[in-house]
């Protein structure tokens, strides 16, 4: 699958210049998802140009709100197919990234990706983030932590913030709900150690719907009881 799209937006949305290099890996990703997606259920989106904006340039725009630096930690939770995690490893190899994904099929294909593309500094983890949380080399030790499409801000916020050093950056890619969801989510700030920072609107070619960034500042330590055990964030949101 050729690119072209998303080496045009990514320049006059982002200012981002995709080289040679990264085109070819762009354009292997998206030749692998969707040959993946014959078989194991990766991404309901398959177009090219809609994998062009909606999965490579939506990832992308979280530099919109951060600028990646070298040596930074950073974790995708809940991540899927690599998004938006993958994407902003290609920008940016000097991070240390980590894909954090309950379902086994789903890291059976980021573990494939990633050798394929031969990148280094990517640890994939087949775990729940209510597990993963807990678990004292995850614990409070990302710069920042990433998520789209995983759950409602309340429940989000639990997922996220114990990975969070504190001073670190949480961003949850969100759409037209993110104001709402975000006021819903008071408690769970308040609880889990997050102050809300800001909410970033993006506009993407050919999507129409505005998506945003919410941006969340890790203020204060988690309190060890969270997160709680696998499947009591969404039982009982904070
Ligand atoms: N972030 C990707 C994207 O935007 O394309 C995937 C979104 S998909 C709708 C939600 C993903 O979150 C699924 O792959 C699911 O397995 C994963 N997920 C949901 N709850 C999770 C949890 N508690 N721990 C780890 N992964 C979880």
């Amino acid at each position: 699958m050729n690119v072209d799209q998303l080496v045009r937006s990514s320049r006059d949305l982002l200012d981002l210049d995709l080289g040679p290099d990264l085109q070819r890996a762009f354009s292997i990703y998206a030749d692998e998802l969707l040959a993946w997606n014959e078989n194991v259920n990766l991404t309901a989106i398959t177009a090219p140009e809609a994998v062009e904006m909606r999965h490579f340039l939506d990832s992308l725009a979280v530099l919109r709100a951060v600028s990646l630096s070298s040596g930074m930690r950073v974790i995708d939770v809940g991540t899927g197919a690599g998004f938006p995690g993958l994407p902003l490893r290609l920008i940016c190899p000097a991070i240390e990234l980590t894909l954090l994904e309950a379902t086994a099929k789903k890291t059976a294909f980021l573990e494939h990706i990633v050798k394929r593309l031969k990148l280094n500094n990517v640890r994939v983890l087949n775990a729940r983030a209510e597990d993963a949380g807990q678990m004292p080399d995850q614990r409070e030790r990302y710069d920042l932590v990433l998520a789209r499409a995983v759950a409602q801000m309340p429940v989000l916020m639990e997922y996220l913030l114990p990975f969070c050093r504190v001073g670190g950056l949480c961003v949850a890619l969100k759409g037209e709900s993110a104001h709402a969801e975000t006021r819903q989510a008071e408690t769970a700030l308040q609880l889990l150690g997050g102050h809300l920072e800001k909410i970033i609107p993006v506009e993407l070619p050919q999507v129409p719907e505005t998506h945003y960034l919410v941006l969340v500042k890790k203020v204060a330590a988690t309190p060890p009881a969270y997160p709680r055990r696998a499947g009591m964030p969404t039982k009982r949101p904070l």
